[in-house]
């Protein structure tokens, strides 16, 4: 079901501050955009055969807020990319797992996402993606 990590996704508080930070590793941006349905801004950066997502909040009540205020900033999530979101979300609930939205939503670049609470994955938030380019 599971194809690769497509992404890891970072908690920052501010794109302008952190990007350069991951442009003095070598990384390089490959794309930004923002995501409404998260309340986020994101920037994404090749990074070899994955990419590492920077989140900055919209909106203060938006989850990333939350979580760089509760946890600071850091890991957030680990992002699968899977053949067919809708099969793989019905498999892992059938198995236990807690699924944060029962149907999937629109994530970056026209994909289709949806997250796994990390109170039911070992204190790991992971994103499942579909799609999307
Ligand atoms: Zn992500």
């Amino acid at each position: 079901l599971i194809k690769w990590v497509n992404h890891i996704g970072v908690a920052v508080r501010s794109l302008q501050e952190r990007v350069p930070l991951y442009r003095a590793l070598g990384l390089e941006v490959a794309a930004g955009e923002e995501v409404p349905s998260e309340m986020v801004r994101v920037a994404f950066f090749s990074a070899g055969g994955t990419r590492i997502e920077l989140l900055e909040p919209t909106a203060p009540d938006s989850p990333i807020a939350k979580f760089i205020a509760a946890r600071g900033e850091g890991l957030h999530h680990i992002c699968l990319e899977v053949d067919d979101i809708r099969a793989t979300m019905a498999e892992l609930a059938g198995q236990g797992f807690r699924l944060v939205s029962e149907e999937p939503k629109p994530g970056a670049h026209g994909s289709q996402v949806c997250f796994i609470h990390p109170k039911s994955a070992g204190g790991v938030l992971i994103e499942l993606c579909q799609g999307g380019e």
